[in-house]
């Protein structure tokens, strides 16, 4: 299958438009056309477990790999996810969590990266790329340490993990800084989420950096959810939470159903809508925001107004005003307009604003519905479902949770079922989850994990625990300006 700029100036191979990352136009690959699952297609899916089912819906984008070896791939990869990569919870009457943080990180990044070392390996030997690959991922700090993780010690690949310094809990700070493996570097941006992408997105673009790798031999290629590998493997996890409902008899095949999701940068949530347009009934796609909420004001006016400040919360993946990946959705709903899209960007750019039409507004509306959780809404909404049910989220969850209360109180006749899509493991916040639960509050991470644990009996995940001992490696600080320093630098090296 082919994949398209949404802004009309490039067509490549899948893979090959993984590779590349973003067209050279500055636009984002989308998939040509999207393959529509049959009943018949669903039915079979149903008795497969994930790693088979990531095998077959990824090859209906990628069709030049090879299914019997992608497929070994994807069963070596979820193998360290446990029993089920993408476990559902019910923890109320059609109310499900999907659980998406059993891998070696704890967030759902892992659930796209863990296969990116084996598909980026292969597409480069297709197409006869005997170079060394450098992976950047300068974006949030899940995407980060997902990265970094996946590629660490792996041969051929070298990684550059950049992330906001002003964008982390002080667990995921811990996390990144205790980075091991000989083959990567990691590095705290001055700033936001969004300065830190940005940073990243224009080091992709930049041919001087190109050049300067180009005589070291190295392909630079984006760990971020720019790359279209990203995109359709996060499409497997809607798919698979549709089919383990179907199985478990909580719904007929056929049925529609929602989806909440914790909306950052909007890549998570634009998987589900390739999730709907490959024929899975969904209904609604409910995207959570915190106090940043561009995105909901977007689906409520119709107008995209990134004038105003960025709020630190406690749930910093969702501390971004530029939702990047929003730009494949108005490429589909201007009806794979790319000029108007390439127009619409280029106002993000200069007056941080821009407007959709009527028709196009109710078109969104028709499956997106936004919504914001603030500080106290989210603690609350935590608090509630634990109190009543026990069951313990992270805080990013926590916003998706209240968007849903908030949902069902608005339409109580509504029985459809939802299913929130849940994306991180609570010991990624400690603090945060256990002042939520509990309402006490403590300074140091470490305590935050002892007492959370205390107070749920929730499991701690190795890759938290082990933390502890671990010396913190990777200390430094630099300005936007000098990521192509910094990662020349580390590769010379
Ligand atoms: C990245 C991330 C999000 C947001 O996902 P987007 O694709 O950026 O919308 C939500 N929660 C967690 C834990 C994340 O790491």
């Amino acid at each position: 299958m082919n994949f398209i700029s949404t802004r009309g100036g490039e067509r490549l191979a899948g893979v090959k438009a993984a590779i590349k990352g973003i067209p050279g136009d500055g636009g984002l690959f989308v998939p040509e056309s999207f393959p529509v699952l049959s009943r018949g297609e669903l039915e079979s899916l149903l008795n497969m477990g994930y790693a088979e089912r990531v095998a077959v819906i990824t090859l209906k984008y990628f069709d030049e790999l090879d299914y019997k070896e992608l497929l070994s791939e994807c069963e070596i990869a979820y193998s360290a996810f446990g029993e089920d990569a993408a476990q559902l919870v019910r923890i109320d009457d059609g109310v499900y969590m999907l659980e998406l943080w059993r891998g070696p990180t704890c967030s759902y990044k892992d659930m796209s990266l863990a296969l990116m070392p084996y598909l980026l390996r292969k597409s480069c030997e297709n197409y006869g790329i005997d170079k060394q690959i450098l992976v950047l991922a300068a974006a949030s700090c899940d995407t980060a340490k997902s990265a970094l993780e996946a590629f660490k010690d792996k041969n051929g690949f070298k990684v550059a993990a950049f992330y906001p310094s002003e964008g982390a809990s002080k667990m995921q700070k811990l996390q990144l800084c205790a980075q091991e493996g000989e083959n990567l570097n990691v590095t705290a941006v001055r700033g936001n989420y969004d300065q830190c992408r940005a940073a990243g997105r224009e080091l992709i673009l930049n041919r001087k950096f190109a050049d300067e790798l180009e005589k070291r031999n190295t392909v630079l290629i984006s760990a971020d959810s720019f790359n279209v590998f990203r995109i359709i493997l996060q499409a497997v996890y809607y798919i698979s939470a549709y089919l383990d409902l179907v199985s478990g008899g909580q719904i007929e095949i056929g049925e529609e159903i929602d989806f909440a999701i914790p909306a950052g940068n909007f890549g998570n949530a634009y998987s589900g809508y390739v999730a709907k347009r490959m024929g899975l009934p969904i209904r609604k796609l409910h995207c959570a925001n915190n106090l940043n909420n561009v995105l909901t004001d977007f689906f409520t006016t119709g107008v995209y107004d990134m004038n105003r400040e960025v709020s630190k919360t406690t749930s910093p993946s969702l501390d971004i005003l530029n939702a990047t990946d929003l730009e494949r959705l108005l490429f589909e709903i201007s009806g794979r307009n790319s000029a108007l899209t390439a127009l619409r960007m280029s106002s993000i750019k200069t007056d941080l604003k821009f407007e959709v039409t009527t028709a196009e507004l109710s078109e969104i509306r028709r499956t997106f519905d936004g919504g914001s959780a603030n500080e106290e809404t989210s603690v609350e909404a935590m608090y509630d479902v634990f109190v009543d049910t026990g069951y313990v989220m992270d805080t990013l969850t926590g916003c998706a949770m209240k968007v849903v209360q908030d949902w069902y109180e608005k339409n109580k006749k509504d029985e459809t079922k939802v299913v929130i899509v849940s994306t991180a493991n609570p010991y990624k916040f400690p603090q945060d989850v256990l002042y939520a639960v509990t309402g006490n509050d403590v300074k140091d991470s470490f305590k935050g994990v002892k007492r959370l644990h205390a107070a749920t009996a929730m499991a701690v995940p190795k890759c938290i625990s082990a933390l502890r001992d671990k010396p913190a490696r990777f200390t430094k600080t630099v300005d936007p300006k000098k990521l192509s320093e910094e990662v020349l630098g580390f590769i010379l090296n």
